[in-house]
């Protein structure tokens, strides 16, 4: 009885029109790593074929970061954080609550529902932070507390690293799943029967690099992940014969 939701928060780097003067000097943040996952939005569609429900967002997250809570201080951007406070909350109210109130929302009707909800928040990340070589491929995202999503990203892992055994996945890594994210917010509305809350983070070296490896990379994900699901799918089939 498992719904298949796939999220991308940080799928592009458009600019609203609107706000095009504001990020005129602001063209390489734009499109560095700051901008948008690089890579992201590609990922996604390998995935979104497979949900039950699926959003992507393109709105850079310069303009507002829709994968952090109201009260954290990078929920702006140095390009937005000094516009007044009424333009703020206009920002808020186009673009950051509707998407999180939709995804929520969702969430909810499936749970009423009796389903179980598996979310895969698709996110890539930039293969050298301050200076440093990150050490991974994929990071698998959860909450260690929470024994169901550990159950599946142990899983997934195994999966992944049977059809390719030279990538490294890593747990919780280059991010804590607990850290400040939308799946974190989604954990404390939601029980671990009703939500599972996964950040699924691809090192953006593949998307940067040769296309073919990125395609396979992306091959393998959604390979794994189908074959993580197929037992799902078969007791709902024989729920329904
Ligand atoms: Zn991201």
């Amino acid at each position: 009885m498992l719904r298949l939701l796939v999220t991308c928060e940080h799928g592009g780097n458009n600019v609203p029109a609107a706000y095009t003067p504001l990020f005129e000097d602001h063209r390489d943040l734009l499109n560095s790593h700051e901008g948008y996952d690089i890579g992201a939005k590609e990922l996604f569609q390998q995935l979104e074929g497979m949900a039950h429900k699926s959003f992507c967002a393109e709105t850079t997250r310069l303009l507002v970061e829709l994968n952090r809570s109201l009260h954290h201080k990078k929920l702006f951007s140095s390009v937005t954080r000094p516009l007044p406070a009424k333009e703020k909350e206009q920002i808020l109210q186009a673009y950051y609550h509707p998407y999180r109130s939709r995804v929520e929302g969702l969430v909810h009707d499936f749970v009423m529902a009796g389903r179980q909800v598996l979310h895969i928040a698709v996110h890539t990340f930039t293969p050298i932070f301050k200076g440093e070589v990150r050490q991974g491929d994929i990071g698998l995202l959860y909450d260690s507390k929470r024994g169901e999503e550990q159950r599946f990203c142990r899983a997934w892992k195994e999966r992944l690293q049977a059809v390719d055994p030279s990538l490294l996945v890593r747990f919780n890594y280059p991010y804590l799943g607990i850290s400040d994210g939308f799946p974190t917010y989604l954990r404390r509305k939601f029980t671990d029967a009703e939500y599972m809350g996964i950040e699924l983070e691809v090192n953006q070296k593949f998307a940067l690099g040769d296309p073919k490896q990125w395609q396979q990379v992306q091959q393998i994900i959604r390979l794994s992940l189908q074959q993580m699901l197929e037992p799902y799918w078969e007791n709902e089939q024989q729920e329904y014969a």
